[in-house]
């Protein structure tokens, strides 16, 4: 819940967009639904005060967030950024521990002295705190929380199409309700929203009923690989890139899918290790994908490994007893208490060798 301090942060942030006439509105890359409405949510609130906004988000939108209003306006390059003609007066970063969440613009947005106010948006307990402003709450179920207190309070009428965005964010970001950061502000905004005129079946339809025959095969396969430690404690799965390839599926195929891993009796750690991938990438993959940042934490190679590396995506889950928010951090990656990311070179067998022997340690 807001404290008085980051009401303050909250006024100081609106004094300065409301004196701005062009603003860049970021979020991460792989966007999950509070990424991706936060950002439209945001654009649209701050159109209706007449100021210009261009929403960027590097990666393909996921299909599933194709359904919300203005989903078209989200731009995958910033041109005028590289060619150091940077025209903003503020730069909105969402749903971002770090400015290296953002992807290849991260580093030209962390630059301190671009002539613009960085402003970081986040709730994620890893954050960074990069940037000239820092709206950060941890205790809010998504970003969508966040900026649906910062439109209230800036006076900005909540459209449908804003409805929409928030709704979206929070539903997908609390796994409809069911992860430990469901809080009361979840239902009384979610409530507040559909009086606004979202229809929550229609956003449901969108979200999770229309997946590809692809998808479906993708979770086959994954669900094969499904292993538990020997103390019934750690879950893994594991996705390939011959498995993206056989099944015709992409990275927004596996948003959810390590759910299966954590809702298993007595698991406490879930794992998901995925290749990353990219259609017809004429790129190295690590190009491409967030750079593995510096980590203080090594995964220990299976005795005698001469296994290639190659690019994952770790996902971890926990029950709650473990902070895989700070097992992320330690491999530069971040999240939540019991939801996390990292990426990290590897090959998949020292991995998986690697992140049992470390789930050994910490879960008993
Ligand atoms: P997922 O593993 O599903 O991609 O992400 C789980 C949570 O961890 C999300 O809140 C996501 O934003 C965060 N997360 C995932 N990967 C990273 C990462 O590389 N760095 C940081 N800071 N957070 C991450
Ligand atoms: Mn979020």
């Amino acid at each position: 819940m807001f404290n008085v301090q980051l009401m303050q942060v909250m006024e100081n942030i609106i004094r300065y967009l409301k004196h701005s006439e062009n603003v860049l509105i970021a979020s991460h890359v792989n966007p999950d639904g509070d990424a991706v409405g936060s950002l439209i949510a945001m654009g649209l609130a701050l159109n209706a005060l007449n100021i210009k906004t261009t929403l960027y988000n590097e990666s393909k939108i996921p299909t599933v967030y194709c359904f919300l209003p203005s989903v078209a306006r989200i731009v995958p390059t910033l041109d005028n950024i590289q060619n150091s003609t940077f025209e903003y007066d503020a730069a909105i970063v969402l749903d971002c521990g770090d400015i290296q969440r953002v992807g290849k613009m991260g580093s030209e947005l962390g630059k301190s002295g671009s002539g613009f106010q960085l402003i970081n948006i986040d709730h994620h307990i890893t954050n960074t705190y990069f940037g000239d402003f820092h709206l950060i709450d941890i205790s809010a179920c998504a970003t969508a929380e966040i900026i649906y207190r910062l439109i209230k309070k800036m006076g900005v009428p909540i459209t449908s199409a804003i409805a929409t965005c928030i709704y979206t964010g929070i539903l997908t970001d609390t796994g409809s309700f069911r992860f430990s950061n469901t809080n009361k502000a979840a239902f009384e905004i979610c409530n507040e929203m559909v009086a606004l005129g979202v229809d929550p079946y229609n956003v449901a339809k969108h979200v999770y009923g229309r997946y590809s025959m692809g998808r479906l095969k993708l979770l086959n396969l994954a669900l094969d690989t499904l292993e538990v430690s020997y103390n019934g404690k750690v879950s893994m799965m594991t996705i390939t890139r011959d498995m993206f390839d056989e099944t015709g599926t992409q990275a927004e195929d596996t948003d959810g899918l390590i759910n299966y891993a954590r809702r298993i009796k007595d698991v406490k750690l879930a794992v998901l290790i995925q290749e990353c991938w990219l259609p017809d990438c004429q790129l190295p993959v690590s190009d491409y994908h967030i750079p593995v940042k510096k980590q203080q934490s090594e995964i220990k190679k299976r005795p005698g490994s001469v296994a290639k590396n190659r690019n994952f995506h770790v996902s971890l889950r926990s029950d709650g007893t473990i902070d895989v928010a700070s097992i992320a951090a330690n491999f530069g990656g971040g999240g939540h208490r019991t939801a996390a990311g990292f990426n990290i070179e590897s090959s998949i067998s020292d991995l998986k060798y690697g992140i049992f022997n470390l789930a050994k340690e910490i879960v008993n």
